[in-house]
């Protein structure tokens, strides 16, 4: 056990502190066993009876996520979409659910086309609005408010303590995204939300090496309940390899995102303005729509991810990225290296990305390198 008054990049700098003790390792061993021994008495007094939802490999990431975001309890799953699928997956048909416009597309897409034939009743509203929250409440049949904030990829800001007060004087739930923000940089808890989710392929693994998803809840609850047994029974379950991986990844979480953190503002006010840049969308630059809000509810920066329009409309940006030679032409965000992505497409028609938006993911690299790398990709229009 740690100290209670250790700061948490300590705490994830160490994984807990956890030491083997039958070993004494300072790293776990990767458990490989499926099954446990009853005992005798018919009893499993280890308290474990199959891998699927009570594998060892969660213990260690569980707890520490857990830690981070100020929460009662934390479940892994085997990617992100796993995990936020759980969640509605934990309601019940009949159930009115709101979701944003703006949010991350395979989740929309899912919301929409599978969700919705499992009866439940999906609205999608403009999150950034509390006025349109309020209005689209249903009391007594909305059960749960999705957000993500910062929201992919226009990077849009939902005031968190804010949807969780409308969500609660009506009787919902507020689940946060917080796969952009994580927990070095907000904690939904503390502003009020009853769940955290995080796609922990990104920045908590920041390696880009494996898909695995969490949950994170305030209480214990009837939601909480279901949704574990919705862990335990559909078994979207992470592996144990994958778990140690991402245990490993996450103590260099707090340098990692402070580092993408900061190249991300640069890398924003350098474009902004600039004459083949249209628009930089970034919630750390000042003049941007929820740059207060989000000054309030992140500390220590705003985050590693950013898009710029560029002149030129949907040929121009998909010519930046492809003179691009340090950036990396890939999906997926949160790890080491700079990623750019023409985002409109992968998203497909009904996306309301613009079509010469290009995402990009700050990694660790120097970030003056990263800027000299856009300026000749964006000198190549002119
Ligand atoms: N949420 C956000 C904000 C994401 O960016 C992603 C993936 O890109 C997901 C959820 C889904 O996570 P995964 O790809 O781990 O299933």
């Amino acid at each position: 056990m740690v100290a209670d008054n250790i700061h948490p990049e300590s705490l994830t700098a160490q994984g807990l502190g956890w030491v083997d003790e039958t070993t004494r390792a300072i790293n776990p061993s990767i458990p490989m066993s499926s099954t446990y021994v009853r005992d005798a008495d018919n009893a499993y007094r280890s308290g474990r009876v199959y891998m699927r939802d009570q594998n060892p490999a969660f213990d260690q990431p569980e707890t520490l996520i857990t830690e981070l975001e100020h929460g009662h309890q934390t479940l892994l799953f085997a990617s992100g979409m796993a995990a936020a699928t759980a969640v509605f997956q934990a309601l019940h048909p009949g159930d009115h659910v709101l979701a944003p416009q703006v949010m991350y597309w395979s989740l929309r897409n899912w919301l929409m086309n599978f969700a919705t034939s499992w009866g439940l009743d999906v609205e999608l509203i403009d999150m950034t609005d509390p006025a349109a929250v309020e209005a689209a409440m249903r009391p007594g049949s909305t059960k749960l408010v999705w957000i993500e904030t910062p929201a992919n990829p226009l990077w849009t800001i939902t005031d968190i303590a804010a949807t969780a007060d409308i969500a609660h004087r009506a009787g919902a739930l507020l689940a946060v995204d917080s796969t952009s923000a994580t927990p070095v940089l907000t904690q939904p808890i503390d502003l009020g939300a009853d769940l955290v989710m995080h796609s922990a392929t990104k920045y908590l693994n920041g390696h880009s090496d494996l898909t695995a998803g969490s949950v994170t809840t305030r209480s214990d609850n009837e939601h909480w309940r279901r949704l574990r047994s919705v862990r335990a029974q559909i078994g979207g379950t992470l592996g144990s390899v994958e778990s140690w991986l991402l245990l490993r990844g996450m103590r260099t979480l707090y340098l990692r995102v402070r580092a993408a953190s900061s190249s991300a503002q640069r890398i924003a006010e350098h474009f902004d303005g600039h004459g083949s840049v249209v628009e930089v969308l970034y919630p750390g630059l000042p003049g941007s729509a929820g740059h207060e809000i989000a000054k309030a509810q992140m500390s220590g920066g705003f985050g590693g991810m950013l898009s710029i329009r560029v002149a030129g409309g949907e040929a121009a940006a998909i010519a930046v990225a492809a003179n691009v030679k340090l950036w990396k032409r890939a999906t997926s965000l949160g790890g080491v290296e700079s990623l750019i992505e023409h985002r409109s497409s992968v998203e497909g028609a009904g996306s309301p990305v613009p079509t010469d938006l290009l995402r990009l993911s700050v990694g660790i690299e120097n970030v003056e390198d990263l800027i000299a790398d856009l300026e000749q990709a964006l000198s190549t229009l002119s």
